[in-house]
């Protein structure tokens, strides 16, 4: 029998310990999170609870140990749930690398579930130069489409919404070129028309199947020459530590923190952490032109969104990703005597996700000297943009300032480009490569190159500059890189 570990449980560890129970009827999988479990069943999206108070009470739960600790952390209310800047739920994470503006906005989730439990779930498939060019096609084909299994993913959320069919009807008129479609959405939906949305509850593997060990922090792995022979782990309630044998370990602890605990235990490859990238994100709220639209019915209290469209990505028609959100209450607050305030005709919030490609210089640095708060090492970020990327973002308004158009008018000062790391999709820091040149920490299977009994999981693997929603992708190399690891078991 073998033993794997798993660190992080996010929608990527998730698919992992799915996929290793079923296909090795005897490994022992135990998995570990930092932080707490927040739903019955585990790893829920909080969207799903039915109270506002209590999905307010599990986002403050997410926010890791200055939050446990009795610290403000981020207030709920700031932004709406539902859009793409949502941020309840997670905490700030790094500071700017000396002479770095950094990623101000750069933040994670510290519970069980990971960012998944709060996400948004859109899982638009890469396309073109976004998709990793090393990957056989058709092998490709099989990863994403078990990935949309895993996740639930539908391409028919809000099928009867009178909004989302008129949005796409002016949409395919505007821009024939350009796919336009429903937003493919990681959730079941339900009889009334509402969304329950995919957390790493529908991903995990039945509770006997496996252990989860929640507040428990890995704060180091054990490394023998090239092998890594398990982790040390610490109970984040009785600071009891332990080490933990396992045959191999999968760490699935997202962009930033996995690099942080490669390099906390020593794997230090040329790579690790940089490649840093994100989408930068042009924002925006329109309130819609009375008549633009269907009118919307009676907002709902918990989960206003009616309608969720996908302007999708081309070469070179449009090299974005654009979510449109259609709501009738506004997604960002509004003060009740401003001239847009409570606009009957609804209002639809808006984001085009930009490429940005991959430099080695845009980066996540590890302090030793300076640890975060749970003791590993502090973590700066160096990263800017490039003319490259403000002309593309300049490009994204364009058609921003069209779509908006057809709807009605933009809340003043928007669309605006949201501050450094506000995407919450960071990637590159432990890019996949097709060789062992350096410029990669993995190989094509997620197993950093020259190292056994060690996979990675998670956003940091994707290599390419892409404007896509990653979890998608980055759980499509989980099902590459399981099913690989289950047949070397
Ligand atoms: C509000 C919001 C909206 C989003 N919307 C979308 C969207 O629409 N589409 C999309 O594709 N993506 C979206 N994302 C991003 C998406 O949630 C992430 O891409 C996805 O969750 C990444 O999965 P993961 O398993 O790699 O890591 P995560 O979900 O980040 O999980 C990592 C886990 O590792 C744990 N961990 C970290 N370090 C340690 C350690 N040392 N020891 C133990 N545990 C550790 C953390 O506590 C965390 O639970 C959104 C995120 C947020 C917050």
């Amino acid at each position: 029998m073998s033993r794997v570990l798993i660190v992080g449980s996010g929608p990527t560890g998730a698919a992992y310990a799915r996929l290793l129970t079923e296909a090795l009827p005897t490994v022992e999988v135990v998995m570990v999170d930092a932080g707490p479990v927040l739903t019955d069943p585990p790893g829920m999206n909080v969207k799903n609870l039915p109270d506002p108070a209590l999905q307010a009470a599990a986002r403050d739960a997410s926010q890791g140990p200055a939050r446990a600790a009795g610290l403000a952390g981020i207030p709920g209310g700031s932004v709406a749930e539902g859009t793409v800047t949502a941020r309840h739920g997670t905490h700030l994470i790094g500071h700017p690398a000396e002479g770095s503006g950094g990623m101000p906005a750069a933040a994670v989730a510290t519970c069980v579930g990971g960012q998944g439990a709060h996400w948004t779930c859109a899982t638009p498939r890469p396309a073109g130069t976004e998709r990793i060019p090393f990957i056989d096609p058709a092998e490709w084909e099989e990863h994403v489409s078990d990935a949309e299994r895993l996740l639930h993913t539908t391409g028919s959320a809000f099928a009867e919404s009178p909004q989302a069919e008129a949005v796409l009807r002016l949409l395919a008129g505007e821009f024939p070129d350009v796919p336009v479609r429903r937003l493919p959405i990681a959730a079941d939906p339900r009889p009334d028309g509402t969304l329950r949305w995919s957390g790493t509850d529908v991903v995990l593997p039945r509770p006997d199947r496996f252990h989860l060990r929640p507040r428990t922090l890995c704060t180091r792995l054990l490394v023998s020459g090239d092998r890594v022979t398990g982790a040390v782990l610490r109970d984040q309630d009785t600071g009891v530590t332990e080490r933990f044998e396992a045959d191999a370990v999968v760490v699935a602890a997202d962009a930033l923190r996995t690099p942080q605990l490669l390099w906390a235990s020593g794997i230090r490859p040329a790579a690790l952490g940089r490649h840093l990238t994100e989408h930068p994100l042009l924002f925006g709220v329109v309130a819609v032109r009375p008549g633009a639209l269907p009118a919307p019915a009676r907002a709902r209290r918990v989960d206003p969104i009616t309608a969720a469209v996908n302007l999708g990505y081309s070469d070179a028609e449009h090299p974005f990703h654009a979510q449109l959100m259609f709501s009738p209450v506004c997604p960002v607050p509004l003060p009740p005597d401003h001239p847009q305030a409570g606009n009957p005709a609804g209002y639809i919030g808006m984001g085009w996700g930009v490429r940005k490609w991959p430099r080695p210089s845009d980066r996540v640095i590890f302090d030793d000297e300076a640890p975060d708060d749970a003791g590993l090492p502090g973590i700066r970020i160096a990263y800017g943009l490039t003319e490259r990327e403000e002309a593309e973002l300049g490009r994204a308004r364009s058609v921003a300032t069209r779509v908006a158009a057809l709807f009605g008018d933009f809340l003043p000062g928007m669309p605006h480009v949201m501050p450094a790391g506000s995407s919450l999709h960071y990637m590159g820091t432990f890019r996949m490569g097709p060789a062992d040149d350096g410029t990669s920490v993995c190989d094509a299977y997620s197993r950093p190159w020259g190292m056994s009994g060690l996979v990675l999981a998670g956003n940091g693997l994707i290599p390419t500059a892409n404007a896509c929603n990653p979890t998608l992708t980055s759980v499509a190399l989980a099902v590459r890189g399981a099913r690989a690891l289950a047949a070397h078991l």
